[in-house]
């Protein structure tokens, strides 16, 4: 999948749409995306395809076409990739030898549990949250070798030392935030027993080598910036990115959008017949863009957009919006 790499110290800003090939993207996704992408298109941004593919079982066959496909036929585009992480593990390598080099990581032997947290974006209510929990620290000192083994399948996984004290940043929309990484998640995992880069430094360094300036995502992603920015910095990563994190669409009974809501994945309403633009209008109808529901192209709603409309609560899908798309 590989193709250019952005040029680095590129002027213009980047942002990125990373889906994770482990399901279709379903409604809630979309927006995000969509979101992401009218902010893009409207300031001047380039915008980077990537595919977060690094997640082992969880990566489903087909989902990556399928994703670009729905993002195309929404009517978005991207001008750098797709790239995917998996092909070449050499940035990540790289990366974490600079950890070792100043002494930053230390093996670990961790349940099966923490090593799936680690592979996966943490979203807010998902099964797997084991990296929720605080890492006390207790292989702090273990003796870390060479580094010739950090990203090889084996017996342990690989923590980062993270100092105390907050991490403070502006969201474009959430506000002032402020996070202490160590008090409340600790040392957290950066490549996992199965030889893989773990998601908080695969985004890092993806970010970085990709150029981008532009961090725009769901919320349930808020606390992962605290420990991305710590990567940044012991990394001397520079720019750091801005961060944008929009509020997630939930079901009626005020659970974050997944199966449990029923069928929402957008390749489902394409494949009843459901126009692309009746599904950018119920997303427009979410995000302030109209009034109330109606048919919109993508660029119709990029002209629209603007962050002051978007809803500062989360969004609910109801079964008007339902039937709405499928009258
Ligand atoms: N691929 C991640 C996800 O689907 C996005 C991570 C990010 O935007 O940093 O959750």
């Amino acid at each position: 999948m590989q193709t250019k790499m952005t040029p680095m110290n590129d002027a213009r800003p980047i942002t990125r749409l990373a889906p994770s090939p482990t399901g279709a993207l379903h409604l809630g996704n979309a927006r995000t995306f969509l979101i992401n992408w009218a902010m893009a298109r409207q300031q001047g941004w380039e915008i980077v395809l990537r595919m977060e593919d690094l997640d082992g079982p969880r990566v489903k066959p087909g989902a990556a076409e399928g994703a670009l496909a729905v993002l195309a036929w929404l009517g978005m585009d991207w001008d750098y990739g797709p790239y995917d992480q998996l092909a070449d593990l050499t940035p990540y390598r790289a990366a974490l030898e600079a950890l070792h080099a100043k002494g930053l990581v230390y093996p670990c032997t961790l349940t099966r549990s923490e090593i799936a947290a680690a592979r996966s974006a943490p979203h807010g209510d998902d099964e797997a949250s084991g990296s929720e929990l605080r890492y006390p620290g207790v292989s702090r000192g273990a003796d870390a070798g060479d580094g010739s083994d950090l990203l090889e399948e084996d017996e342990q996984a690989w923590r980062v030392t993270i100092p105390e004290g907050r991490v403070a940043f502006e969201d474009a929309l959430a506000g002032p935030q402020a996070f202490d990484v160590q008090a409340e998640v600790g040392d957290f995992i950066v490549a996992t027993k199965a030889g893989l880069p773990a998601y908080q430094l695969a985004v890092v360094v993806d970010d970085h080598r990709q150029g981008v300036t532009e961090v725009v995502r769901g919320d349930d992603l808020l606390s992962s910036a605290a420990r991305q920015l710590w990567l940044y910095r012991l990394l001397e990563y520079r720019p750091e990115p801005t961060y944008t994190h929009v509020p997630l669409v939930l079901g009626p009974d005020g659970r974050r959008l997944a199966k449990r809501h029923g069928d929402t994945r957008v390749d489902t309403y394409r494949q009843r017949g459901v126009r692309a633009e009746r599904v950018v209008g119920l997303l427009a109808s979410w995000c302030g863009v109209a009034d109330k529901r109606r048919e919109m192209t993508a660029a119709e709603f990029a002209a629209g957009f603007g962050p002051d409309r978007l809803p500062r609560e989360p969004t609910v899908f109801t079964a008007e919006d339902e039937a709405w798309l499928t009258q």
